[in-house]
């Protein structure tokens, strides 16, 4: 079974005086522990598709599955537990709460977890040691530079051991060593953990890395 399917997802709006059609059937399938990179211009969709991939957006027509299970069409609250539980995420920014320290933070995503809170302190302390942050348990975000605070947003995203982990532009912000970094240790967790590792970015070098990667332009998925 596939771990990730797309098959002819489209993405459309209308708003404007004309329809945009951001995504044109779209079908993708992954395989359990697969890392696919997705490239392409500014616009092209590919925040649209990551959206659409980890539930937080519902394509116009076709459909996505993950572990056979059709997360869209769960219930919301349904829904809300699942991607809790089974998509870990990372942004461009952080996104992390400036009020509580580096472990907190990891500790977020347990809160609401079916897994329950058992263990997930240690397991956000043993990821905030495999990133390199071991020693700054205690510390807000704004004490931290860009890449350390990257280095946490990727230990929460792990926290609840999701199957799929989606990064949209992961290095987008940081500085091409500290980008290098990050990257890197992004592929070594997803190598450790086996989750399903879909990255949007302008990086070639990360791409590189890739064993599949897909070029969205004019809504359509070409597969190099
Ligand atoms: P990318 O991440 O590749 O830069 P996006 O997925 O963010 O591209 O956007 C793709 C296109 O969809 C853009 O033209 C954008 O303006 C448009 N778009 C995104 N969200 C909306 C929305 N909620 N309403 C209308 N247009 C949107
Ligand atoms: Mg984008």
């Amino acid at each position: 079974m596939s771990a990730l399917k797309l098959h002819q997802v489209s993405k459309s709006y209308d708003t404007g005086p004309q329809r945009l059609e951001v995504l044109r059937e779209v079908s993708l399938e992954l395989a359990p522990g697969a890392a696919l990179a997705i490239t392409g211009p500014s616009g092209s969709g590919k925040s649209t598709l990551l959206h659409i991939v980890g539930t937080l957006d519902e394509p116009t027509s076709g459909r996505v599955t993950i572990d056979g299970v059709e997360p869209h069409a769960m219930s919301e609250p349904e829904l809300a537990r699942f991607r809790n539980d089974a998509i870990g995420f990372v942004f461009q920014e952080h996104h992390l709460l400036p009020q509580y320290t580096v472990l907190e933070n990891v500790l977020v995503p347990t809160v609401v977890s079916r897994r329950g809170r058992d263990g997930a302190a240690e397991r956000a302390r043993e990821l905030l040691d495999r990133v390199g942050l071991g020693a700054r348990l205690e510390h807000r975000p704004a004490e931290l530079s860009g890449g350390e605070r990257q280095r946490v947003a990727v230990a929460r995203a792990l926290i609840n051991h999701p199957r799929l982990l989606l990064c949209d532009e992961p290095t987008g912000s940081l500085d091409g060593p500290t980008a290098e970094k990050v990257g890197a240790l992004l592929f070594d967790l997803h190598r450790a953990e086996g989750n399903v590792l879909v990255v949007v970015t302008h990086s070639r070098e990360l791409a590189g890395r890739f064993e599949r990667r897909a070029e969205l332009r004019d809504g359509r998925c070409y597969e190099a």
